[in-house]
């Protein structure tokens, strides 16, 4: 079997596959896995397979144990033609998310994070967050029989925490500035033989890539022009276009999609460079938006996306919380209920094609990031009807409520 090498994505380091390193020690930028340059897809039945096993040829490095999945991935694809012609595009493509198994895509990196850590041998995980990847890792960690550690911001609400404890990890709130907390947890990781599996480690990028070629096959390899991509550390989008990247490779695909960075205007880090056509992200200081799950001032994979999209011809952009919230109910109107920090890909359709950078023979697919049951706060946004009457009433009353 080919070795395949951690390589910096900023500098000319490269690391041996056993590094347990995330970062570069020269640069401290991420590291990234090789390509995969030679593979294909699995034949099998979707119903039966897993994920991983479907798409194995593409995680050489790793040892896959089916032990480990939840049945993570295969989510569907849904078009609306109804909303294509409304923003004046060709097609418009939502890639459901909050259909696994802990209702983000966060699920498709941590059983590769995981699988990693059970092939190096570690009994131990850990993360930092306060959301999906929490959630995510906890339960990846209970059914992998591992002690898991979840480390949080001091005094997040309850709505939030819970859903993490449930799966019973060590949940530890920290006290102290949070942005020095994923520096911190990879030094402790390696004095306490926890492997870190964190929002842009270099495994859990790996596990996003199968969004890219679930797309694919879902698209029977007619590419979309863009996919629009809700960013905050910026594992995700990274992971996206290393999965087109591969399929490309290995002729699968003969064009790789345009990536769109989609940020929250009250935090947008990434925009904020990209606009001004920075090489380097500059950490946000206030920043407030209703997107909870894209609220990341300084994200570590930050400048490597603006490499990213500067090689993939893509760009950034960000959207207002009113715009975020429209979305939000739009989507629901079409049967999909995500959180805010997901609707920001919707967002970003509208305001892309009024600045004439979309056009009405584009073929886009919006990744709907998480599920609206996450963060349930965000419906006292929204006006929402209920209506009440007595029971003797009803017969009556339906037919007045239904004019
Ligand atoms: C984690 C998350 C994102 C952002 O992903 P990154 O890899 O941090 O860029 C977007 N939406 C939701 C719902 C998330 O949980
Ligand atoms: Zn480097």
């Amino acid at each position: 079997m080919k070795e395949y090498k951690l390589n910096c994505t900023n500098c000319d380091e490269s690391y041996e596959k056993e590094t347990i390193n995330f970062r570069c020690d020269v640069c401290n930028e991420p590291l990234e896995l090789e390509e995969v340059k030679i593979g294909k897809i699995n034949d099998g039945n979707i119903l039966t397979q897993t994920n991983l096993e479907r798409y194995q040829e593409f995680f050489p490095y790793l040892t896959i144990d089916k032990k480990l999945n939840l049945n993570e991935g295969f989510t569907s694809l849904v078009s609306s033609e109804e909303l294509a012609k409304e923003y004046g595009i060709k097609n418009i493509y939502f890639k459901n998310e909050t259909q696994n198994p802990t209702w983000s895509f966060k699920d498709r990196g941590t059983v590769t994070g995981v699988v990693r850590a059970m092939n190096l041998g570690y009994k131990k995980i850990g993360t930092v967050s306060t959301g999906n990847m929490a959630t995510s890792v906890a339960a990846y960690g209970s059914k992998a029989g591992l002690k898991t550690y979840v480390l949080v911001k001091e005094g997040i609400a309850d709505e939030k925490i819970k859903p993490i404890a449930i799966y019973g990890p060590k949940l530890i709130e920290v006290d102290g500035d949070y942005s020095k907390l994923y520096d911190k947890s990879l030094s402790i990781g390696r004095e306490n033989d926890i492997y870190f599996i964190n929002s842009d480690a270099p495994y859990r990028v790996e596990g996003y890539k199968t969004m890219a070629f679930e797309i694919c096959e879902q698209l029977d390899f007619n590419i979309p022009d863009y996919v629009i991509v809700p960013t905050s550390a910026g594992g995700d989008v990274r992971g996206i276009e290393k999965g087109f990247r591969e399929f490309f490779n290995v002729g699968l695909i003969n064009k790789i999609p345009k990536m769109i960075v989609v940020q929250a205007a009250g935090c947008s880090p990434i925009y904020n460079a990209f606009k001004d056509s920075k090489l380097e992200i500059e950490r946000v200081m206030d920043h407030d938006t209703i997107a909870h799950a894209i609220e990341n001032p300084y994200p570590p994979s930050g400048n490597q996306v603006l490499r990213m999209l500067k090689r993939n011809g893509g760009l950034a952009i960000a959207v207002n919380d009113e715009d975020i919230l429209e979305c939000q109910r739009k989507l629901s109107s079409l049967g999909l209920f995500v959180q805010p920090a997901s609707a920001t890909s919707l967002a970003a359709i509208d305001k892309l094609y009024k600045e004439d950078i979309i056009g009405e023979l584009d073929s886009i697919v919006c990744i709907l990031t998480g599920s609206g049951l996450k963060y349930t706060a965000a419906l006292d946004k929204h006006e929402l009807d209920v209506y009440a009457c007595k029971l003797e009433e009803l017969n009556d009353y339906i037919k007045k409520v239904g004019k």
